[in-house]
């Protein structure tokens, strides 16, 4: 049986981990080259805090994926390979060696023991025939298989070599997408300090708002760029977020400028009780000891005040409104960073048309593996957990198919 892979990720080298005699295509001169990226360097494999919540899309499809192929079985495989992880305080699971470049080696070194790997070759169509499939590849060269599997990724990090080729694949094969935009993104906000701004961290939780209603909160480190907004918790809410925002729908993150808030109504409760302490001090005394200094040129342009009235001044609704701002600062989404620098295109083949072996009910035989499929995970290696799993999902299909053959 002839078996190829189209793309030579993170799915697609697991997958081949698992076969033998398979031809993997890979489009770029080397394999894995976005694997190398990833958990800055360090690949976050997986998560130990592992349910269905942590993931988006097809979530039936995934459900059929794990039942099918767990996390444990995974992990049964990497350690067989050579393979040690650690797990850090956060459950994310990472190779002990805390460098992805051990993640690519092993997976390349037991991919290319038992396969063909041929990489600088993009495959450029996939045709249906009767029985099996014909490749055309770049140069147009034209090969035939029974069975193939695209792994060609998403759209995010293009120079990694996942340009969104996979989708045009899939829909001249009569396939559809769900529709597709890039996640664990950083945004663009609205604010007229941005440039003064730009590099303060504020350590609390960012909320989300659509349309005037509280969404959804993240803690962690919330980093102020020339932008918009950057850092863990902008990442994991935006997904959401580009989702709303391209619906037109009205988005904006709110946020303490006082860190260690773990509550934005707590934070105005907190700052209006220290006013009261404070009462006969100037503003710029009161904001000294309290946030990041260049909040305080914010804070006072904002509500047009002079940093030498006294907070006993102040008329009660301009109280109101400086507390507002310190405890819940507002900055409008006006957009999103581009596909080079989201972690995740999020859609894609919609998971109607495939099942939790990853092959396709239009053209048996074919398989969809990875973020190619309508499926995307949280920030915290889920995504790599998605391709892993359904890597070793359709490996599973695979041989089943090579045994009711006989091969
Ligand atoms: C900066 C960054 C950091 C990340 N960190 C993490 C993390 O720590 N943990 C986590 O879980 N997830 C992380 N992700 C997400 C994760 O890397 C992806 O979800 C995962 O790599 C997807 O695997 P894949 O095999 O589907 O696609 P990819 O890994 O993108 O691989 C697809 C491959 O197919 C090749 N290809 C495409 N089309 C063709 C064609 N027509 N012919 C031949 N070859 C083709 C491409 O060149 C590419 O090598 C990160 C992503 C980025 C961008």
């Amino acid at each position: 049986m002839k078996i190829a892979i189209i793309g030579g990720g993170a799915s697609g080298l697991f997958l081949a981990s698992l076969l033998e005699g398979v031809t993997l295509f890979e489009g770029k001169d080397r394999v894995g080259k976005k694997l190398l990226a990833t958990g800055n360097g360090r690949c976050n494999l997986s998560n130990q805090q592992m349910s269905l919540d942590h993931f988006h899309g097809n979530k039936k499809l995934v459900q059929e994926v794990f039942s099918r192929a767990s996390q444990e079985e995974v992990f049964s495989h990497f350690h067989l390979m050579g393979l040690d992880t650690l797990r850090d305080d956060r459950n994310r699971i990472y190779p002990r060696t805390l460098q992805a470049s051990t993640v690519l080696n092993v997976l390349r070194r037991h991919a290319e023991e038992k396969n063909d790997i041929r990489t600088g070759i993009e495959v450029e169509k996939v045709q249906a025939k009767n029985k099996g499939f014909t490749l055309t590849l770049e140069g147009g060269e034209r090969e035939d298989y029974d069975l193939v599997v695209l792994a060609t990724g998403g759209k995010t990090m293009p120079k990694s070599g996942s340009r969104g080729q996979g989708y045009a694949l899939a829909k001249a094969l009569g396939h559809h997408l769900r529709p597709i935009f890039p996640a664990l993104v950083q945004v663009k906000t609205k604010d007229p300090f941005l440039k003064h701004l730009q590099g303060v961290k504020v350590e609390g939780v960012l909320e989300l708002w659509i349309n005037g209603k509280k969404k959804d909160q993240k803690t962690g480190e919330i980093l102020i760029t020339n932008y918009g907004l950057s850092g863990p918790p902008v990442l994991d809410l935006s997904r959401q977020a580009v989702e709303a925002y391209l619906k037109k729908e009205k988005v904006d993150f709110r946020f303490s400028l006082l860190n260690g808030m773990e509550d934005l109504k707590e934070a105005f409760t907190y700052v209006q009780e220290r006013t009261y302490q404070f009462y006969p001090n100037r503003l710029e005394e009161f904001l000294e000891g309290l946030v990041h200094k260049k909040f305080i040129h914010v804070v006072l342009k904002n509500l047009n005040l002079s940093p030498d009235v006294r907070l006993e001044d102040l008329a009660y609704q301009d109280l109101e409104k400086f507390w507002k701002i310190l405890a819940q600062y507002k900055m409008e989404m006006t957009g999103f960073r581009k596909e080079d620098q989201a972690q995740i295109t999020c859609g894609g083949v919609s998971g109607e048309e495939i099942d939790g072996r990853g092959e396709s009910l239009l053209h048996p035989g074919l398989f969809f593996i990875g973020e190619l499929v309508d499926v995307d995970g949280d920030c915290g290696g889920y995504n790599l957990q998605w391709a892993w799993s359904s890597a070793l999902s359709c490996a599973k299909a695979i041989k089943e198919k090579e045994d009711q053959k006989g091969f």
